[in-house]
């Protein structure tokens, strides 16, 4: 079953389009990882998946086709929103009731625990709690709902990198204790690739990336060899970025399969971190249509 599936989806706001016909589905039982450089419609995404924002064209669906934002929809979904927005003049312990009281099966002693497990003193007024806190705080709330899927907008950004490390162990326990899929946003790429397997990369509104990273990893390489050769690689496989020295070029390329480059160049596998920032450097490239395979190169290289 898909957890999301978005068909043909645009925003538009009076002229601007802020995402562009967009079409995806998310397997459940991930952990997704939405990236994008800032205005690129991450949340904008997001939003029409939580049924917060009408799209312009299109549709998302959820849980295998519940209307976003129906409200059989809303029982399963719990969102995390830009900078934990929190009612900041109650308490911690008044917010958890508050919570419970607005969701059916929502359960208190998890937070609580998880709550007393960060220090956090239940009687504190919420606007009293750092950021980072009332990130957590946001956290420990959306996953005591017990969802089926949680989606979080931008969550790591106040976090300090130990908070950020304790934070998506939380969510990765979740993860593994309850089967709940996992949407997030974020700019803290070099996270990214211990936690997520699936990435959507957006870029000016257009989806570049829709894929499990593990095929994404297995379809890109890098090639390292001589700059005088570079027109004759880029003749036999898809170029996503050339990095050009004075003698040496790196190309990050995609192919089904690479196994012969040729004797002057080398073949390693690109890390997710590199693979993101090649494909946010050139909004028109994309991964979407699968990889194309031109023709046999005429030298040997070495998988690594
Ligand atoms: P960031 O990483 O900076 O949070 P983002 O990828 O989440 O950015 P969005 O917030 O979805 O991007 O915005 C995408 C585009 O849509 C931007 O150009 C933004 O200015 C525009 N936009 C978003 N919401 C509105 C709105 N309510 N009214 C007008 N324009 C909007």
């Amino acid at each position: 079953m898909n957890v999301v599936e978005v068909c043909n989806l645009g925003k538009r706001y009076g002229k601007h389009w802020a995402i562009k016909e967009c079409s995806l589905s998310i397997p459940s039982g991930h952990v997704v990882a939405l990236v994008g450089p800032n205005g690129a419609g991450k949340t904008t995404l997001l939003h029409c998946a939580v049924g917060l924002v009408e799209p312009s064209t299109g549709y998302t669906e959820v849980f295998g086709g519940l209307e976003a934002g129906s409200p059989e929809a809303l029982a399963r979904i719990a969102f995390v929103a830009q900078d934990a927005p929190l009612y900041k003049y109650l308490t911690v312990d008044q917010i958890i009731e508050l919570t419970r009281n607005l969701n059916r099966g929502f359960d208190t002693n998890l937070a609580l625990h998880r709550l007393d497990d960060l220090g956090i003193d239940p009687h504190q007024k919420v606007g009293r709690l750092s950021g980072g806190q009332q990130s957590q705080l946001a956290l420990a709330l959306a996953i005591a709902r017990h969802p089926d899927l949680l989606v979080l907008d931008e969550p790591l950004a106040r976090l300090d990198p130990l908070a950020r490390n304790e934070f998506m162990g939380v969510v990765m326990a979740a993860v593994a204790e309850d089967g709940l899929s996992v949407v997030l946003s974020s700019h803290v790429v070099s996270e990214l690739e211990r936690v997520a397997n699936y990435l959507i990369v957006l870029n000016v509104g257009r989806l570049q990336i829709a894929s499990e990273i593990d095929e994404l990893l297995e379809n890109h390489l890098l090639l390292t060899g001589p700059v005088d050769e570079i027109a004759h690689v880029a003749n036999s496989f898809d170029v996503v970025q050339t990095f050009r020295g004075d003698r040496q070029a790196r190309l990050l390329v995609r192919s089904p399969e690479i196994t012969d480059v040729g004797p002057n160049w080398e073949a390693s596998q690109v890390s997710l971190e590199e693979l993101i920032l090649a494909y946010l450097r050139d909004p028109h490239s994309s991964a979407l249509s699968p990889p194309v395979a031109h023709g046999t190169p005429s030298v040997h290289g070495v998988r690594s």
